[in-house]
């Protein structure tokens, strides 16, 4: 879990309005049943057992983190999960825009149709409205970039006749490969999870944002060797203290200004079960969405197995989430949770500077091993710094 902007957290066993509010937007969704009556005082729901299990189930549906917790990100998401195409109109509101399931069905619409508007996010964003007018130019609808009756009767009469939806994905993944094998020239964004008062998670005298901060610099240090252009999304020394309140929103605008080609996203985990250890990593998708990042995947896929390879970290698996940074970056990004700093013996490792080196390198080769093409791939855990920096 991360430290977000402040929001009110509401659990099992909270009661008041927000919770009626929660309650209201599970029994749209018929996670639960509808109030007998619906007139209920808002001041006395309740935030029971049975809505504690509704909201799993749906952060569950949603690649969010099962907690039962409803913070910013379960409560946007309880919004956004409402809107059916046609609720609403649909146009791109610069300062504030338009998320919804509304919003991820037109943009799969779009792209089964021949429509590039990037990934299905559900945000709908400047290149949703342009794909849009292209959509209502060949319609023979008005081309003004906003969805409403006339648009959605429009789309209603047109015949599915291209299936599968996987056009922006087959174009990431083009990008990879016409982009070829040398890392010279490529733009990595390395975003340490926390920094400056967010701190993250505690634990055996480690905290989270040094660990990262310190992890990001041995990996910009190697890739900046390999001819890769690396970015921070914080700057990590303290004297920059006064930039930490850099949310991971702001973190994907900066990786969108910078046009990179891929994020790293680093992060430790803790949790009260001491018992609890190992790496994962984590890219966009979702069922929900109906899609997930290919190359994002192939990213997460190579960085877990080239960190299990150096390590004896527990391989905890890759995993689809949406994740505010993950759904924002304009391109493939993954997150690594490596290791939990509330488990001695993970402590112990992130304690260790020349495990820090390993996982530095392990970063290093998953993103060459990215651009090689299958057939010149090397095995997992094989390739090293030296060997990619003498040309192979
Ligand atoms: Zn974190």
């Amino acid at each position: 879990m991360d430290s977000q902007r402040p929001y009110p957290v509401h659990r099992k066993g909270d009661t008041g309005p927000t919770v009626a509010e929660i309650r209201r937007k599970l029994a749209i969704l018929e996670l639960l049943p509808d109030s007998p009556d619906g007139v209920e005082d808002p001041n006395e729901a309740v935030f029971d057992d049975p809505c504690d299990r509704a909201v799993r189930h749906f952060q569950q549906q949603r690649g969010l983190n099962v907690d039962g917790l409803v913070g910013r990100e379960t409560y946007d998401a309880l919004e956004e999960a409402r809107w059916r195409l046609g609720d609403r109109i649909l146009s791109h509101q610069v300062s504030r825009m338009q998320r919804g399931d509304d919003v991820a069905a037109l943009q799969r619409r779009m792209l089964d149709l021949g429509f590039n508007c990037g990934q299905v996010d559900g945000i709908f964003g400047p290149e949703s409205a342009r794909a849009l007018r292209e959509l209502q130019q060949s319609l023979g609808v008005h081309a003004d970039g906003t969805a409403g009756p006339e648009t959605f009767r429009a789309l209603e009469r047109l015949t599915r006749t291209v299936v599968g939806g996987h056009a922006h994905h087959l174009r990431e993944a083009e990008a990879i490969m016409r982009s070829g094998p040398r890392l010279g020239g490529k733009v990595v964004v390395i975003d340490p999870g926390h920094g400056g008062l967010d701190h993250g998670h505690i634990g055996h005298g480690l905290t989270e944002s040094a660990v990262v901060e310190d992890l990001a610099a041995r990996i910009e240090g190697r890739l900046t060797a390999t001819g890769v252009q690396a970015y921070l999304t914080r700057a990590v020394s303290a004297r920059h203290a006064a930039r930490v309140d850099l949310d991971d929103e702001a973190r994907a605008m900066f990786a969108n200004e910078t046009r990179a080609d891929l994020v790293v996203s680093l992060h430790v985990d803790g949790h009260p079960n001491p018992a609890a250890n190992g790496v994962a990593t984590y890219f966009f998708g979702t069922d929900r969405f109906g899609q997930s990042s290919a190359v994002g995947k192939r990213f997460a896929e190579l960085l877990l197995s080239e960190i299990v390879a150096r390590t004896d970290l527990t391989d905890c698996g890759v995993h689809g989430k949406t994740w505010d940074l993950l759904r924002r970056t304009r391109m493939p990004t993954v997150r690594v949770d490596l290791g939990y700093l509330t488990n001695p013996g993970d402590a112990a490792r992130l304690s260790d500077a020349s495990f820090r080196d390993y996982i530095a390198e392990a970063v290093v080769v998953a993103v060459q091993r990215l651009y090689l093409p299958a057939d010149e791939d090397a095995e997992t855990g094989v390739l090293n710094l030296g060997e990619l920096l003498s040309g192979h």
